[in-house]
């Protein structure tokens, strides 16, 4: 007799052995599970104007599916909660029941119940930041930075650039201290520096929300550093007991995940085909 959990493993390429504990955890018991998610490079394809970004199809069509048979979706993001809501259409899909988007690493909040937003009073200082930053890639002669005021925060994305490593490269310092100056914080990405108020991180707002939602399983999928203390959090409540499962979105400008990760899958667009495979497995076992 073929196991199912043997199939599900291989259908979703889950090997270790915490993993494939976490997996059955999760399919034992799909109500107890928390799945969270990355918006930009997890969900939806990186592209040189952030405005732009739209969630890939196929993972929307995921979401969809996951939130009518897992506890808790979960989008946790750098973006606003808003963009993320509006980026990905969020409140246009039918299936997401309680979902909840955390913005500005946990900052923010959307609800799909309520429909609801939490944001918080923007950080006085984030203006003169931005100026400052522009006074900065001027001095620096750089061309085609592009800053983008995200309230909370700031990125600087040097993708547009006409040279996006080395703009990248000399604009690390100067920001840093800029933002420092004013008691902010750096987080570098894949070709963008986040200038954002200290304290806040993937870690902690994913380790509010196991609590809030009583969740008994976790999953986290992310693709870049900001991401790292989501995945640190996972492996902590790991040991502490809870089954966790760690997918990387791969690229070939961040690696920083992929040896940590459970599943590494190349992208949005096969992360969203994991995802579903994922729902079709949670579908079989619910038929
Ligand atoms: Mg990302």
């Amino acid at each position: 007799m073929v196991d199912v959990t043997d199939s599900a493993a291989d259908a979703l390429g889950v090997t270790s052995e915490a993993a494939r504990h976490a997996l059955d955890a999760v399919l034992a018991d799909p109500a107890g599970t928390l799945l969270a998610l990355d918006f930009d490079g997890t969900l939806s394809p990186i592209i040189d104007r952030p405005e732009d970004a739209v969630i890939h199809p196929c993972a929307a069509a995921a979401l969809d599916r996951l939130g009518q048979l897992i506890g808790t979706v979960a989008i946790i993001t750098g973006r606003p909660a808003k963009a993320a809501v509006d980026l990905g259409r969020l409140d246009q899909l039918d299936g997401l029941g309680d979902m909840v988007v955390l913005g500005q690493y946990g900052a923010e909040r959307w609800d799909a119940d309520t429909g609801r937003f939490y944001i918080p009073p923007v950080p006085t200082n984030i203006g003169q930041v931005e100026s400052e930053v522009h006074k900065i890639i001027d001095d620096l002669g750089l061309r085609g930075v592009s800053i983008e005021n995200k309230h909370r925060a700031i990125g600087v994305h040097t993708r547009t650039a006409d040279d996006p490593a080395g703009s990248f490269d000399k604009l690390v310092e100067p920001v840093t201290r800029i933002a420092e100056e004013n008691g902010l914080h750096v987080e570098p990405g894949r070709s963008v520096l986040e200038i954002r108020p200290s304290g806040r991180d993937k870690g902690a707002a994913l380790a509010e929300l196991i609590i809030e939602r009583g969740a008994r399983a976790v999953i986290f999928g992310g693709d870049d550093l900001g991401d790292v203390p989501a995945f640190d959090e996972v492996v902590r409540q790991r040991d502490a007991g809870l089954p966790g499962l760690l997918i990387a979105s791969a690229s070939d400008e961040q690696s920083a995940l992929v040896g940590r990760a459970d599943v590494v899958r190349h992208g949005p667009a096969e992360v969203a085909e994991w995802l579903n495979a994922l729902a079709d497995e949670l579908e079989r076992r619910a038929a």
